[in-house]
């Protein structure tokens, strides 16, 4: 059984064995938590982006994939990336968001990762409605199966937070 649980705060001042950042697709950092995750977790995160560029990650990582990297001085072992999608309001690309909290999870387990910190992906410059987004977001994890303990949401505003809230109630 996965339990999920809502905090109100930073991701970046979590301690949990993995922390999701909403990557984009250069995988080379940017605004939000991403920029957040980069300039607490150090150096050595950005570094290991880099090596994954200049490995198997060519083109960047594809919207709805994941990839783990050390979590640097963050409270965590690692740090797991991944891009939501840009919010449409003409193309559903829900699939693509959903596809976001499986595979963090599935690279979650591979890691043996048993506490999981999620931000609200897409809902800040990617504009995804915070509503919409949490439904996706609480709805895939209860369905998955996966070996993780805890899912933490971790939400930046109240408004972020009553969204989650509501769809565990
Ligand atoms: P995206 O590009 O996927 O939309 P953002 O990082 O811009 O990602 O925003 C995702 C969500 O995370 C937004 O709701 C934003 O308010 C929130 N957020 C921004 N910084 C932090 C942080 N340090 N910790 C937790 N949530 C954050």
């Amino acid at each position: 059984m996965t339990t999920i649980t809502l905090v109100k705060g930073d991701i970046t001042r979590q301690s949990a064995d993995a922390i999701v950042n909403a990557a984009n697709s250069s995988l080379l950092g940017g605004g939000g938590v991403d920029g957040a995750i980069h300039r607490r977790g150090g150096p050595e995160i950005l570094a290991a982006c880099r090596a994954l560029r200049a490995s198997h990650y060519g083109k960047g990582l594809a919207t709805g994939k994941a990839v783990a990297t050390t979590a640097g001085e963050l409270d965590a072992r690692w740090v797991i990336h991944t891009v939501g999608p840009v919010f449409s309001a003409t193309d559903d690309r829900s699939d693509q968001l959903a596809s976001c909290y499986r595979e963090s999870l599935r690279i979650a387990d591979e890691l043996g990762a048993r506490t999981v910190a999620f931000p609200a992906i897409s809902t800040g410059i990617f504009r995804w409605p915070m509503e919409d987004a949490a439904r996706i977001a609480v709805g895939v994890v209860r369905e998955a199966e996966t070996t993780v303990e805890e899912v933490r949401f971790v939400l930046f505003d109240e408004q972020a937070y009553e969204a989650f809230a509501a769809q565990l109630r």
